[in-house]
């Protein structure tokens, strides 16, 4: 089973695709984090990709896309489900994605759209801090108790990171804002376009975690 998992800021697409590629033994494609990996390799394309992620720090072309998703796929065994997660992002690259899934001998059989408010989604994106120094990621009220507090990643090994907690520009209420807005302006397309495959399931996002995971076991089941 091929399934794209598609969902705003805060509503825990990442955690659900992990879960699912889990309980389906599928493959968990994190677009982002793949895409950091490539710009690792010492190849034109890894040199490309670096550059314009972590140099310029914009997002790649739909012709990087279409490679990098080829590459990916030409990696994995035609009968390997795959869990997509960060891909498609935008009508344009929605066309490149389909093409590569059906090169590939694949179909998408799911699309899972997990909706948030917005008020929601700034909530729980505002509560958001990171360890200056390891980029580990806290949660206010939960992980941490208070903004002032040090970072204690790895205290198990016995040594304490101990950088600063701050809050990212990008989580900032203002910064949740207006990726929100990108997200319903360039995702929204793709959920109506699934939408009409007949392939799209809604959940609601703003449920606990292993309830918003019921539902789309019982949808896509
Ligand atoms: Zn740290």
């Amino acid at each position: 089973m091929n399934i794209v998992i598609l969902g705003p800021q805060g509503s825990g697409k990442g955690t659900q695709a992990e879960k699912l590629a889990k309980k389906f033994e599928a493959e968990h494609i994190d677009m982002g984090k793949f895409l950091r990996e490539v710009a690792l390799l010492e190849t034109p394309l890894g040199k490309e990709i670096h550059e314009i992620v972590n140099i310029k720090k914009e997002l790649v072309s739909d012709r990087i896309l279409r490679e990098v998703i080829h590459l990916k796929l030409l990696g994995l065994p035609r009968e390997q489900g795959i869990v997509f997660d960060g891909v498609p992002r935008s009508i344009d690259q929605l066309g490149y994605f389909e093409e590569a899934i059906k090169e590939s001998g694949r179909k998408i059989d799911k699309v899972i759209s997990i909706n948030l408010s917005k008020e929601e989604s700034i909530k729980r994106i505002s509560k958001r801090r990171v360890c200056e120094k390891c980029k580990k990621v806290f949660i206010l009220g939960k992980d941490i108790q208070s903004a002032g507090e040090k970072c204690h990643a790895y205290r198990q090994a016995g040594n304490e990171c101990g950088g600063k907690i701050i809050q990212r520009i990008d989580d900032s209420e203002e910064g949740v804002k207006k990726r929100l807005g990108i997200f319903k302006e360039e995702t929204m397309p793709i959920v109506e376009y699934y939408k009409k495959e007949g392939k799209l399931a809604e959940i609601n996002g703003d449920q606990e975690i292993e309830k918003v995971f019921e539902d789309i076991l019982e949808k896509i089941w």
